[in-house]
Order: structure tokens, then sequence, then C-alpha cells
């Protein structure tokens, strides 16, 4: 039974998407409807509701997808006790899956897959598609022209059909060839009568059922309002009508959006019943930009950016899919807690989130937790680890009731056994999740949730009894081939719709995006699995650019005759590529591209928004000594005083990432550690010299030893002996480059390693180490810093240096020491080791030149060194003045590797600019 809808009860001239009335004298007489796939089905039944008179109560009618409907008919025989059908039970497609993954696992010697599960799901189409066609009749399966992809899957299906017969299960496309035959003695069990609605071209195998169904009930057809391609009335090429039909071009996908999102929401605008289609390419995720742009030209200030709260226009297939939703991946993450070892990236994650029982309880401890674990705990961790660290009284990150939960929550899943049954696993997880509180709010998702447990418990004969770990892959595997459920709303004038989408529709407009050659035809995309010149013998769907160019003209002549307005647009750019309009669309004339604004518009067309503008101070003067920072604190105010401000005075900084592995930073360290110890260990070139090669590699494993030992302290998890061997091998080669280069130096030996130094000057107190000071034979000193990352410019002649770590070394150290002839950065990786920096002396290294060959600086060793002084100070200062502007000294260069553009808002300053300069004439 059904109810009109609200729609009606506001509007009563509903908004037209689908022709009924043809259909209408078939319902009356109680007929069957049959659809080649839901979504037609759905949409007739939206539109046999919206024909009903407001609060009417209505039989539901019959009205079913073919598959939908054959499966019923399979269970109703069943049910009866018919042979074979109540012996065989129909697979729904993820347990469909599961047994292809199963049987791809059994046969990994054989055939070893990178992806088990995305090849169970390619090798299940494919088989469905052998079934479609009958090519188990057609193909012999010795014929050694076939690849060895269908040599494999010809192995796969034997061995599919076997597990399924010992499971008594059987797959769609097998149940269909056997109720084929059945269907004459059947006939007591089927409707009398039944309607087939769109069926054009069905694949050979539906094509053969609907014929016997023809010789056993009365059988109808329906195609709409257009005919059937078989009937050969549509012409072999599209013929434009260039009344209804226009043609635009637009320089990129942005504006081409922007242009139809204008039209679309005019139309409505101008016209409450109008429905208005526009065709989008899913994969290209076209919806989320549609999405985006219909946001910002309907209500600029909405903040919150779920597409389902902001709903715009009406979609059919999500590119979503359920393991996508933001709180199903909450859940599985809590799910995840019950292996050995967590990601501690995602234990951060749900720390964050309020939405479990304990909302924002302890919210101010879970932010210190959260900060304490990126800072000091590796990628991968024990949950009773971090109990035990969230259990310390007294500390900020003291969280009781959150460990409370989690000793509950780790408690439900004591087993007896490692390894349960699926439907074990899916009762556990779903006590697990009612412990902590989630969902909070039932929603869609969380039926839809609810389903998938089913399903997943329904497979447990197929796969058996699985550990942790294997039951929560099957989870997420369900989830991610379960496509999100949207939500129809009948109040919606706009519809997103894909190519095949739109022909289940009547539109009073409809707008084709990026119509180009690469979408209109398709391009080709054979089945895997199955020989291409079979699929191209027989005509199966996307084997050939013909039959693609056939198909893309059939389309185009049914939307044109489905809709009043009609436009195909493309873009001509994509970044640099140039892109070609559909070859179909070439005869229509191309009509003058809309007036959409400028691109930097960020006020809004129909709601405009007035922008305040507040001066903030320029500067924030320091009052009191500031200790931490080093020499980053200059290089940073030099670089762009806001960032400076951002990081040492308010000490925002970017949550460090949890990443699996050792980080550049890791690496970076020791190294250092080791040129540190190796340095101490050959303190004289000439040692390096009269040492032999035994000796060298001794004293580079000794000084390995230690940077190893650190990185085991910091990743216990990854450093396991493979991997340190790894390490010691990568670190044994770069030692090695480094003592080759030490050999082509001038003679030089090592004054001081890791010399600690204070700077004080006024109200900065900074600390830092001198990686090394080398003495020269003229008894000078040269300062030196090992650098691991890739070499780059450091500016140091520039009025503004990009690092102030060697100009700020020289003036810390004065002269107390002794005389500094030069300051140079040792960069040290796989690429190359070399020396960089400024000196005057001629003799250091072939790859240094003396000041008076640089281009650059035009002045001595002293010069610079006075020069850098200045700059020191006038920088110094200027942090001390706490100048706050946001002046990246060299713009988006400088911004490319800062981390504080959303906290600086350098982007919207600068599309704020932009405007202005567009509004100044
Ligand atoms: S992103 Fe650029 S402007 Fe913003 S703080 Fe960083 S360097 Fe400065």
């Amino acid at each position: 039974m059904g109810k009109t809808n609200r729609k009606e009860q506001i509007n009563s001239v509903p908004i037209s998407r689908f022709q009924i009335d043809s259909l209408l004298s078939a319902f009356d007489q109680d007929q069957t409807l049959l659809t080649p796939n839901h979504r037609s089905a759905k949409v007739i039944m939206q539109a046999y509701a919206n024909k009903k008179k407001v609060g009417e109560v209505w039989s539901r009618p019959q009205v079913f997808a073919i598959d939908i409907w054959l499966q019923q008919l399979w269970a109703k025989l069943s049910m009866n006790g018919i042979e074979p059908f109540c012996k065989l039970q129909i697979l729904d497609s993820f347990s469909e899956q599961c047994v292809w993954t199963e049987q791809l696992k059994a046969s990994a010697e054989k055939y070893p897959l990178l992806n088990i599960q995305e090849t169970a799901a390619a090798v299940s189409h494919s088989y469905h598609i052998y079934n479609q066609w009958f090519l188990f009749e057609k193909l012999k399966p010795r014929d050694s022209k076939y690849s060895q992809n269908f040599s494999a899957f010809l192995y796969w299906s034997k061995h599919y059909k076997y597990l399924l017969e010992k499971h008594e299960l059987i797959g769609l496309s097998d149940a269909i060839l056997i109720l084929i035959p059945s269907l004459h003695e059947l006939v007591r069990f089927l409707p009398s009568r039944v309607l087939l609605v769109n069926f054009s071209d069905p694949p050979p195998l539906y094509a053969r059922l609907i014929g016997t169904l023809e010789d056993v009930i009365e059988l109808s057809y329906h195609t709409r309002n257009t005919p059937d391609i078989s009937s050969k009335t549509i012409p072999n090429e599209w013929q434009p009508n260039l009344n209804s039909v226009k043609r635009l071009q637009f320089p990129n996908l942005d504006t081409e959006i922007r242009a139809c999102v204008r039209y679309s929401l005019e139309r409505v605008r101008v016209n409450e019943t109008e429905h208005v289609g526009i065709i989008i390419d899913h994969e290209k995720e076209h919806d989320f930009l549609f999405w985006k742009e219909f946001n910002r030209q309907t209500s600029p200030r909405n903040n919150d950016l779920s597409p389902t709260k902001a709903q715009y226009f009406n979609t059919f297939s999500s590119a979503q899919s359920l393991a996508d939703v933001k709180s199903i991946e909450l859940a599985l993450s809590f799910l995840e807690l019950n292996q050995t070892r967590i990601e501690t990236q995602k234990f951060c994650h749900l720390l964050q989130c309020h939405q479990f029982a304990l909302g924002d309880k302890e919210l101010s401890a879970r932010i210190s937790l959260e900060l304490l674990l990126r800072n000091n705990f590796s990628s991968t961790t024990r949950l009773g680890h971090l109990q035990s660290v969230m259990q310390r009284e007294g500390k900020p990150y003291y969280c009781p009731h959150l460990s409370t939960l989690l000793t509950k929550f780790s408690e439900l899943s004591r087993r007896p056994r490692e390894f349960l049954s699926l439907s074990a696993w899916a009762e556990l997880f779903t006590r697990q999740l009612e412990l902590i509180g989630w969902p909070r709010f039932e929603s869609e998702d969380y039926l839809q949730w609810q389903k998938s447990l089913y399903q997943l418990s329904s497979t447990s004969a197929i796969v058996g009894e699985l550990d942790i770990t294997g039951a929560l892959r099957q989870l997420r595997s369900l989830l991610y081939q379960t496509p999100r459920r949207i939500v129809f709303n009948d109040e919606l004038q706009i519809s997103l719709v894909s190519l095949d989408e739109a022909l289940d529709f009547d539109f009073d407009s409809l707008w084709f995006i990026s119509a180009d050659d690469q979408r209109l035809p398709c391009s080709i995309s054979p089945d895997t699995f199955l020989p291409l010149s079979i699929q191209q013998e027989y005509g199966m769907p996307r084997s050939s650019y013909k039959l693609q160019l056939e198909q893309a003209n059939l389309i185009l002549t049914r939307l044109q005759r489905n809709t009043h307005e009609f436009i195909l647009s493309h873009h001509k750019y994509e970044g640099d590529l140039e892109i070609r309009p559909s070859p179909l669309s070439r005869t229509i004339p191309l009509s003058p591209v809309p007036d959409i604004g400028s691109t930097n518009n960020l006020t809004n067309p129909l709601h405009p928004v007035e922008f305040e503008y507040v001066q903030e101070p320029l500067c924030l003067p320091l009052t009191s000594v500031i200790g931490t920072g080093g020499t980053s604190l200059l290089s940073n105010q030099s670089n762009c005083p806001f960032k400076a401000f951002a990081t040492h005075r308010l000490g925002a900084q970017k949550l460090p990432n949890l990443q699996p592995g050792l980080d550049a930073m890791n690496r970076g360290s020791a190294l250092h550690l080791a040129l540190e110890k190796l340095s101490t260990k050959f303190n004289h070139q000439e040692k390096i010299l009269e040492s032999s090669a035994i000796i060298r590699q001794k004293f580079i494993d000794e000084s390995i030893e230690p940077a190893i030992e650190q990185m085991h302290k910091q990743h216990p998890d990854v450093m396991t002996p493979t991997f340190s061997n790894l390490e010691r091998i990568r670190l044994s080669n770069l030692l090695n480059s480094f003592l080759e280069f030490e050999l082509s130096r001038s003679p030089f030996l090592v004054h001081e390693t890791e010399q600690q130094i204070t700077w004080d000057h006024s109200l900065l107190s900074l600390n830092f180490r001198v990686d090394r000071i080398d003495k020269l034979n003229d008894d000078s000193l040269v300062l030196i810093d090992y650098k691991s990352g890739k070499k780059s410019s450091y500016r140091w002649f520039d009025d503004r240096p990009d690092d102030l770590q060697l100009p700020l070394y020289q003036l810390a150290i004065g002269s107390n020491i002794g005389h500094i002839s030069g300051a140079f950065i040792y960069q040290v990786n796989i690429k190359e080791v070399t020396l960089a920096g400024a000196t005057d002396k001629e003799d250091l290294h072939p790859d240094i030149k003396p000041l008076a060959q640089v281009r650059l600086f035009d002045g001595t060793w002293t010069d610079l060194q006075e020069r850098w002084n200045i700059i020191v100070l006038a920088i110094a200062a200027e942090f001390e003045k706490g100048l706050l502007a946001v002046a990246p000294t060299r713009g988006n260069q400088t911004c490319q590797y800062c981390d504080l553009s959303s906290l600086c808002r350098i982007n919207d300053q600068k599309n704020l600019l932009d405007k202005q300069d567009e509004l100044t004439p």
C-alpha cells in the first residue's frame, strides 16, 4: 500500500519525471510490469504515486526489476517443494563474490594474484557475461588461440561451480539457465499477463527467457515514447534538431559547471514544475563538484559541508560506498580496536570524535592524549599500552572514563577461540558498538549498516570460520561493495543523472556536460577475462568503437525526443591537455556562452553577502624573554613574519603525522648521529688517508650502531632484524661516500662536534648546536652543519635569506674560539655528498667557489659577515617588535612548504585582492 506524498499536498501539479499515462491501463488490468533494472522500477513506482490523489490509499502495483522477480519466483517454487528449486539457494551478489574469493584463494599457487577481492569481482562479472551470451556453447576451452586470462577464468569457473554444488547454492545467471526450460511446467506459478517496459536489445540469455515466457503467458512490450533499437526506425546517425539542441564550449570544467548551475537555477526559478536534467560522469566526481557550485551559488555561508544536509538535486547512483560514510568509517575504526596491534593514527581520530557514548566528556584530556601519541608513539601500538597511558592520574591526558569504556569493550571480545563464524563476529560487533553508544542517531546509513551485518552473517557457511582480521576484512569488503543509498526528494526539480539513467526520465530541459570525444561515444572497455575477438564477434557491450558509436547515436536520438531543450557542452582544456568535442556534436554550431560572472566572485549572485573588513594590529610586541625556537625562529621571521609569530609566539604547529615506517626526520637524525660518531673516530684527515679499507669499514660499522639503536627505540615495530640490516646498508653507503668526499678536501682536523651555543640578545635567548667545527692548515676555523635532505638554495646573499642558520652561527660564536674563515652546509644524501657555503679560501674543495668568484655577492668573507650580522639583528628586532604581517618573502614559493595556510588565510587574501583588482576601473 502507498500514500500520496507531501509535494502533492503543497503543489497540485507535481514535477513530471516520467510519462506514466500509457502504463495506467496495464495497472488497471493488474498486469505485472517487469523492467530491466531496479532504477527503472523505482521511477515507475514514483510516477504512479504522484498520479494518485491527496490522501488516497492504493495498492502497490506489481512492478519489479526482472532479476528481483526471478529471485522471487525461485523462492516461490522452492517453498512449494519443487525440484531442483527447493534444493538450491540463489546467492545474492556479495555471497557470490565471497564464493569467487574463496575459489581464487584456493588456487593462489597456480594463479598468484595481487588483489584477490578485486579480481573476484571482475571474474564474477565475466562469468555472468559468459552465461548471458551462451559462450559455454560456443567456445572450446582447449582452443589454444585464447589468452592465459581465459584459461584461468575457465579453471576458476569449474571450481566455482563445484563449490556451489557442495554448498547447494546457485548464482543468478545459472538459475536462469535452469528456469528457462522448466517454464512450460511452471505456468501456474507465473502471472497470467506481463508487460515488459524498456527492454531494448537484452543480452541473449534474457532474450531467450523472454521468448520462452512469450510461449507460456500473455506478454506485451512497452518502450515509452521512443521506438526500440531493433525496430530499425531509428536512423543510424543522430540527427540533431537545431531548434531544440544547442552546443556550448567553455575554457575549463569549472566555468562549464558554473554556467550549468546558473542555467538550472534560473529554469527552476521561472517554472516551479519544470524538471531539469544534468548528465554527469560519476567517475569524475561531477556530483560533488556540482554540489559545491550549487552551494556557492545559493548559500555560500552554509557551514554544513555534508551533501546530505544541503540537497539541491536528486541523484540516482552514488559515487560513495557505505564504507566511505564518515559514521560507518568510525564504527569500523572502533571495531579495529579488537586487533592485537592498532593504528595509532586511527586511534587519534577516535579521540577527536564525539559521536559515541562519551560525547565531549574528557575532551581536553583527549586532545592532550592525542598530542602525546602523535609526538611520542610509533604508527602501531597495543590497546592495553594506550590504556595504561591514559590511566596516569594527574597528567593532562588522564582519561579514566575512556579507559573504563575501552576495558568493557575489550572484555566483550574475550572469547574461547580465535576463529569464529561470521555470524558470531557480526553479533559481537553489534554488542561492542552498542556498548560504546554508536550510532548516536539512527539514520538511513545505520539501517544499511544493519542490513550489511545481516548479509555478512549469511555468508558464514561459505567462508567458514575466520580470525578477527579475516572477519574485519570481509566486513570492509562488503561495505565497499555496497553503494550508499540515496534518499529521493520529490520536491527537487533538478536531477543529476548518468547517461544510462537519463533514458529513464522525461525532462523539460537537459544539459549534457563534458560531451567530449571520450564520453560520447564512450571509450571501449572490454571484459578482462573473455577473449576480445569473441566479445567483438557477438557484439558484447563496450567491446568495440563501432558498437559504442551506434549506442551513442541511439541514446542521443532518444534523449532528444524526451526533452524540450537539450544542451551539449564541453570544455577546451583540462590542465595543459586540450580536449576535443564529441564527434557527434560537431555538426551543431557553437552558441554564444552565457555570462557567468567572474571566477573570483566570492559573493553570491542570488544572496549577496557583504564582507566586513577588520583591521588587525600590525604588531604585538614581545614582553618577556623567549627561550625556544633555536635558529628556525629567525629563519621563519625572515621567510614570513606571520609564520614566526604563529609558530613561536602562538605555538601553532601541524599535528605530527603517524605514518607507518620511518619518516625523513627519523632517517635524517640517525644519519646525523652516525656522522658525528664517525667524525669523532676520524678526527683528522690524515687518519682517513692512513687507514686501510677494513679499518674504515670497521669505524663506519661502529658509527652506525648507535643510529640503529636510536631508530629501534623510536620504532621498535618497524626495526625488525631485516629492516635494521637494510638501514645499515643505507647508512654504510652514505658514510663511505662521505669519507671519499672528506679525502677530496684540503687538509683539516675536526676541532669540535655538536657544540652547544646560547645566543642571548635582548629578549631572545636562542639555543642551538653547531654540528661540527673544523680547523684548517692556517689554524682558521670553518663552521659546518649537516643536512640529509635535497640540496636547496638558501639565498644567503638576499636581504631576507631563506635560512639564517649559518649567519647566526658565525655571529653567535664570534671570535672567541678563533678566526672563522667560512661557514658551510655539508649535504649528505644518496644523490650527492657536497659542501656549500661561503669563504674567501680558494683551495678548500673544487666544489666551493671563493666569494671573489660569486656573482651574487660583491665583497669578501668579512664583508659578508658584517652584512649577515646586520640582517640577523634586524630580523631579531622585527620578531621582538611582534610584526605579524602575512607577507611571505618569495610569495607562493615560500608558502609551498608551510603548514599554516589555513591559519593565515593567505588564499582568501589573494582572492580578495584579485576581486579588488577586478573592481578597480
Ligand atoms: S602559508 Fe605563506 S603566508 Fe601563510 S604563514 Fe606560511 S609562509 Fe606565511
